[in-house]
């Protein structure tokens, strides 16, 4: 085939603008990144080898060389991993592949990000090596396979692919490096390179071509030469705890979990009891892009002995701690074990119930050593944990209640269940709850009104999945159960208030005692009017401000539970409501008084349904009757510009 001249993605040439130009102290990232792919590379051949061991027969020892040539100024990155065919060094090389890249990408509009060593930080894979090099030349062979590749660029928007010869499997890596970055053709600066950024890669890592030591004589000149391993080669999860620092332990977070954030959790040992494993495991200090999404990757990579296995393997944490990264390296499995039988495993049960255990025990540790820090995790990540309760909270929710924290009417800062009920009112039995849209909007809802009034606190929640745990505790927490503060039957007059919010709340109270008497008529009318649009009409305790609110009865779904099912159609039905009316708010007495008098029925009935609008609306709901609304409203006006 001739060679062929192709142009790279656009996203591909915005990203290697910036890599072109950035900045000195952040360019010895791409020997991590050229490696870390070697590595991979052979990674994936080992597993393929575990079935088709004819694919890495010819030479199964694994490794990754560095080879300099001084005179004209090369390096190159070689390894004999499971190499390329043409169509994926199309795929791979000239598109931008890998989700990180992709989002990096996404980042760069914002001009001080290249400032600020996003590179260094994030990686930019494979494209890296135009930090260094002019012209990079990529020579390939897939294993099993005759046909060899050649791909090259000068990383300026173009690049070519041309069939070549290669002996031996594998893909070679050519950076032709500009003139300002031979520093890369020295030895001592590679040796240093590799040992901060790759020393935890399994493979070993060989300087090619390095002057041997004299021995003798001394008169061996020049020609004798050796191999030099630049990093330890053994796995990182293999070593003792002691001889790993937190600069390792992140260079193996980086290139495991392709992320680039710092760990915010390092979590790492050895089970020996009926199950052998080790485990080292990451909680990332920043989200990942797909944590909610249906097709996330699961990431944590499976090792038996030492071999990778796969890094797709949903057996070994549940769905709700799909955050936690890293590697699981166990003994009790047969190496040839393949994907299928990973599926109900019953080692992998074990495991799976073990990585559970601990790192929800590493994470209360952390709860209880910096609430600041935890803070991070739980605003990261615990929208995720919360699932748990939802779906293993029958098994987990002793270890995960705890775990939890929430934002609540108490003050800024995030509280535990254990705080809250240490704050509860003499009388408060239950944990009061809300939930909606936005954290903006349970706050500002007039369902806390009467709560605030007795500086009874309650929990702000605002995730999706706060429905759905939150009415599956059914033991509640610590024998209190969790009420919401959003349905009847919250009897608020049975808490005790705060000395001078009582002092208020009496002189608010007395002179209304009566507000009873003077309602009931009015509270009649509207349950003629608005009939079965709502299931009651009552007198409520929870307001202050607001003329009415709606409130889910006693027992049944709450409101915002309700929407939300009604919106994935698994509810077809909205219930009707309670409409609670406040005997203290100025619009409600004055109403009051007409309905006693029986003057005015048909500016009553239009009252009426107007306050059931309001409240739906004020609920997050449409209301009713859009044009009859409108028709009300504007005689509303009209009366008023009128007067
Ligand atoms: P990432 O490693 O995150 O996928 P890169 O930009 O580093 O992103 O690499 C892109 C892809 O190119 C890799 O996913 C891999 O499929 C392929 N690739 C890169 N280097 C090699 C290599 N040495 N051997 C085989 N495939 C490679
Ligand atoms: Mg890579």
């Amino acid at each position: 085939m001739a060679a062929e001249k192709r142009a790279f993605q656009a996203e591909v040439s915005k990203l290697l603008q910036i890599v072109a130009n950035s900045l000195y102290s952040e360019r010895e990232v791409f020997l991590r990144e050229l490696i870390s792919n070697a590595s991979d590379a052979c990674d994936k051949l080992r597993y393929l080898a575990l079935t088709a061991p004819e694919l890495a027969a010819e030479d199964s020892t694994f490794q990754i060389t560095l080879t300099v040539d001084p005179d004209a100024k090369t390096l190159t990155i070689a390894d004999n991993g499971v190499g390329m065919d043409a169509a994926e060094i199309e795929a791979n090389l000239g598109t931008i592949a890998r989700s990180g890249t992709e989002a990096f990408v996404a980042g760069l509009n914002d001009d001080a990000s290249k400032e600020h060593g996003l590179i260094g930080r994030f990686g930019v894979g494979f494209y890296s090596a135009f930090m260094v090099a002019d012209q990079v030349e990529v020579l390939t062979r897939k294993a099993g396979e005759t046909a060899a590749w050649r791909w090259s660029s000068d990383g300026l928007g173009e690049y070519e692919i041309d069939d070549a010869e290669k002996a031996s499997r594998g893909t070679a890596i050519t950076l032709h490096l500009k003139a300002d970055a031979a520093e890369f053709l020295e030895s001592h600066r590679l040796r240093h390179v590799v040992k901060t950024y790759s020393d935890h890669i399994s493979i070993p890592i060989v300087l090619t071509g390095q002057p041997a030591a004299d021995d003798d004589d001394g008169a061996a000149e020049g020609e004798q030469t050796t191999d030099e391993t630049l990093n330890q080669a053994s796995a990182l999860w293999t070593r003792p705890k002691a001889e790993i620092d937190a600069g390792q332990y992140t260079e193996f977070y980086h290139h495991i979990a392709h992320a680039f954030d710092d760990p915010w959790l390092t979590a790492h040992w050895r089970a020996e009891g009926v199950i052998e494993y080790a485990a080292l495991l990451f909680v990332p200090s920043q989200p990942p892009f797909d944590l909610f999404h249906p097709e996330r990757k699961h990431r944590i990579k499976l090792y038996v002995k030492r071999v990778f296995i796969t890094d797709d393997c949903e057996e070994l944490v549940p769905s709700w701690l799909r955050f936690v990264k890293g590697v699981v390296d166990c003994e009790d499995l047969p190496l040839n074990v393949s994907r299928e039988m990973l599926q109900n495993n019953p080692v992998l049960g074990k495991i799976k119930a073990g990585l559970v255990k601990r790192v929800l025990s590493e994470l209360s540790k952390k709860a209880d050593k910096s609430a600041d820090e935890y803070a991070v995790f739980w605003n990261n990540f615990g929208a995720v944990l919360k699932e748990g309760l939802y779906s293993d909270g029958a098994e987990h929710r002793d270890a995960l209640l705890p775990l939890t924290r929430f934002k609540s009417t108490a003050g800024d800062a995030l509280t535990s269940l254990a705080d809250y009920v240490g704050r509860m009112k003499p009388g408060q039995d239950a944990i009061y709850y809300i939930t909606g849209e936005s954290y903006e909007a349970v706050a500002a809802s007039p369902h806390l009104e009467g709560f605030k009034a007795k500086d009874v606190e309650v929990l702000l929640l605002s995730d999706p999945i706060d429905d759905f745990w939150i009415s599956a505790m059914f033991e509640g927490f610590e024998g209190k159960q969790f009420k919401s503060a959003t349905r009847g039957g919250t009897d608020l007059s049975k808490i005790d208030a705060d000395e001078a919010a009582e002092a208020d709340a009496d002189k608010a109270d007395k002179p209304e005692e009566k507000t009873s008497e003077a309602l009931a008529p009015f509270i009649a009318n509207l349950k003629t009017t608005l009939g079965d649009k709502v299931k009651d009409v009552r007198e409520s305790e929870r307001l202050t401000d607001s003329a009415c609110v709606l409130v889910a009865d006693e027992g049944d779904m709450d409101i915002h539970l309700e929407r939300m099912l009604r919106q994935h159609q698994q509810v077809k039905e909205a219930a009707p409501r309670v409409l609670e009316i406040n005997p203290k708010h100025a619009l409600i007495k004055s109403l009051a008084a007409g309905a006693s008098s029986g003057k005015n029925p048909q500016e009553l009935e239009d009252a009426a349904l107007l306050l059931l609008d309001q409240a739906r609306i004020v609920e997050g709901e449409a209301v009713l009757d859009p044009l009859g609304f409108a028709r009300r409203l504007s005689a509303v006006m009209q009366k008023a510009a009128t007067l």
